[in-house]
Formats: C-alpha cells, sequence, structure tokens
C-alpha cells in the first residue's frame, strides 16, 4: 500500500498531454468573482488542462486538489465520459490519443 500513498501525495501529470501539473491560485481585478480560486492546471500551454475552481475559505485546499486531479487522472484513462465536459477537449484529443 506504500505507493498508493506516495500517489496521493503528488499531482499526477495531465491525463491529456502527459505534461506536470501544478496547482495555481487565480488573479486579476479584485471585483471578479473567481479571484483567489484555486485549481489544478496543466503546465503546458498547448494544453491549458485544468480542474475544477476551488475556492479557499478557511482551509488549505491544496490536498483536495490534488484529491480531485488524481481521481480524475485515473477515470480519464479508464473511460470516455469525464472528457466531454471539458472545454478544450478537442485541442488535447490528439495528445489523448497518443499515451494511451
Ligand atoms: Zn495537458
Amino acid at each position: 500500500m506504500d505507493h498508493l500513498i506516495d500517489d496521493s501525495d503528488r499531482l499526477k501529470p495531465c491525463p491529456f498531454c502527459g505534461a506536470e501539473a501544478e496547482i495555481i491560485t487565480l488573479e486579476g481585478e479584485t471585483d471578479e468573482p473567481s479571484i483567489g480560486a484555486q485549481c489544478v492546471q496543466c503546465t503546458s500551454s498547448a494544453c491549458g488542462a485544468a480542474s475544477g475552481l476551488i475556492y479557499p475559505l478557511m482551509d488549505d485546499v491544496t490536498d483536495l486538489l490534488r484529491e480531485r486531479w488524481n481521481k480524475r487522472h485515473n477515470a480519464e484513462l479508464r473511460g470516455e465520459r469525464l472528457r466531454e465536459s471539458l472545454s478544450n477537449d478537442s485541442l488535447c484529443r490528439d495528445n489523448y490519443g497518443d499515451i494511451t
């Protein structure tokens, strides 16, 4: 079970292009509702896949973001369903095919 613990402690690579992923905090004008929201985003500018936004209130959401990203990573490799919910799906489809 040790490998499962290790996997849960870091972000898995992008399920579409295989690039590294990182947790980012959105910045911008102060009247934008997304300010301060965090998400996991692919580091490849050509891909740009990202997880859903989470708004940190009092707790650190890093663990939650990582957990969601890693779960989706597994789901993407197993099936098709979640791909349809991504706005940049068409952009990544070719790369996705290369890593399966
Ligand atoms: Zn990517």
